[in-house]
């Protein structure tokens, strides 16, 4: 076991890390005033200017589309190569776009790189690869418990040479960015099915299809997320033609599969990058406060708190790494209970991080609107691309399986 990081891996972290500090850090507060900017204009759902700007350089210095394992169209990076660069990106809630590295696009760019057809790919996932156009996930239903997929009751009808498709969702990350052009829509083609993993499917819905009606925006502990957003969407009789179906009629779980592992790993790899920061700044103010006589990082409690982040944190990004590489040599499917694990580990690590270096803070740190958008975000990933008791299921599962192919343990 090797636990250096590769020559190119290290190379990539240092131009990565450089360009944060050149680029991203000194513009967070421009790109946030933008968008309040916006909002007093009257629109918060518009593009930032940084944000374009920023794309453009971070293209022109080779920083772009670093995702995307196993495919031409990446960066030619593992899963492995791919996580301490993607938890570089994760320090800024926003960075990752700058990269065009960001959710829901690279699970959506993986689905149409690896399902999509020729004729697809050109539509869809060429302008996504080149930041052009946005994308978003439109699977959760508010009628239906959707963390158990099977219950989801949108329609996907067969009609002539259309498929037409009727359905409420919500969560619908990113569809509040008018840069979004489309969507993968998740829905019901056979729902008599005898094999309930068989009557989904997946169909690419472009954003200005007749039918389509955004009819809200769902804020996150009150932050709307402006201007890429979490969207309540009605479709009503929108029609697409065929061609748009996903692999084939009932390959809804089968692609879900896909789509879900190296995306729900990625969240996992940012909130490392973003559990880092909150102790960093836990670190930083609490060694310059003095309280009762000694600087506060000093009183036990907070040097306790300090050492179990640093525990915290190195364990996740181990179990990350892990389950990366496991992703890579024997594939997503067999690394479910990796995948599964990380996936519950690291957003409760982030948000106990998060929670100290709030506590750290005093007032301040109810204020600071880095740690409470960071700990808004790391509590949200305790439940999107599904809740830990989902994940501790399938954990659990797959760990008394061995027992029952073995029934005599030594
Ligand atoms: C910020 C954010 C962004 C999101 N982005 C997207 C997106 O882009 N696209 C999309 O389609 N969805 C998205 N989601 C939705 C997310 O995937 C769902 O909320 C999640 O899968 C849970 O489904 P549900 O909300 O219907 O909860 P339900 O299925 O109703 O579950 C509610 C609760 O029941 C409990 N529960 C469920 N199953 C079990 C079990 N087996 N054992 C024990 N307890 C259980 C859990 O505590 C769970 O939280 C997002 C959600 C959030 C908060």
């Amino acid at each position: 076991m090797d636990f250096q990081y590769s020559p190119r891996v290290k190379e990539l972290q240092a131009r990565l890390n450089a360009f944060m500090d050149e680029h991203v850090y000194p513009n967070e507060a421009r790109f946030h005033a933008e968008i309040e900017e916006n909002r007093k204009k009257g629109d918060a759902w518009v593009p930032t200017m940084v944000m374009e700007e920023l794309k453009e350089k971070a293209r022109a210095a080779g920083l772009w589309n670093l995702f995307l394992p196993e495919s031409e169209h990446g960066a030619g990076l593992t899963n492995l190569e791919y996580a301490p660069l993607c938890e570089i990106m994760g320090r800024a809630g926003w960075a990752a776009e700058v990269f065009n590295c960001s959710a829901p696009d690279t699970g959506n760019m993986e689905v149409l790189a690896r399902y999509g057809t020729p004729e697809q790919q050109e539509q869809w996932l060429k302008p996504l690869l080149e930041g052009k156009i946005r994308s978003c996930f439109a699977m959760t239903e508010p009628a239906v418990a959707s963390s158990d997929a099977t219950n989801i009751e949108s329609r996907i009808e067969l009609d002539g040479d259309h498929y037409v498709i009727n359905g409420r969702k919500w969560w619908s990350s990113g569809a509040g960015d008018p840069r979004c052009k489309v969507f993968i829509f998740m829905g019901k083609s056979d729902p008599d099915n005898p094999n309930k993993h068989k009557q989904q499917s997946m169909i690419i819905v472009p954003r200005d299809t007749p039918g389509v009606r955004v009819v809200r925006h769902l804020p996150v502990l009150g932050f709307d997320d402006a201007p890429h957003g979490h969207a309540e969407i009605v479709f009503e009789n929108v029609r697409v033609p065929a061609s748009n179906m996903l692999l084939g009629e009932g390959c809804g779980f089968e692609i879900a599969q896909g789509r879900l592992g190296p995306g729900r790993i990625h969240h996992c790899m940012r909130l490392i990058g973003l559990a880092e920061r909150a102790l960093e700044k836990m670190c930083q103010r609490t060694m310059n406060r003095v309280a009762f006589g000694k600087p506060i990082a000093e009183q036990t409690v907070t040097l306790e708190r300090i050492a179990n982040a640093r525990i915290l944190i190195d364990q996740a990004r181990f179990l990350v790494l892990n389950a990366a590489q496991m992703m890579d040599t024997v594939g997503n499917k067999a690394a479910l209970k990796e995948i599964g694990m990380i996936k519950v580990a690291a957003p409760n690590m982030a948000c106990q991080v998060i929670d100290w270096a709030i506590q750290a803070h005093g007032g301040g740190g109810m204020a600071d609107e880095f740690l409470a958008h960071a700990y808004a975000s790391a509590r949200s990933l305790r439940l999107a691309d599904g809740p830990d008791e989902v994940h501790r299921n399938q954990v659990g599962k797959l760990e008394l399986a061995k027992y029952r192919q073995t029934p005599k343990p030594h």
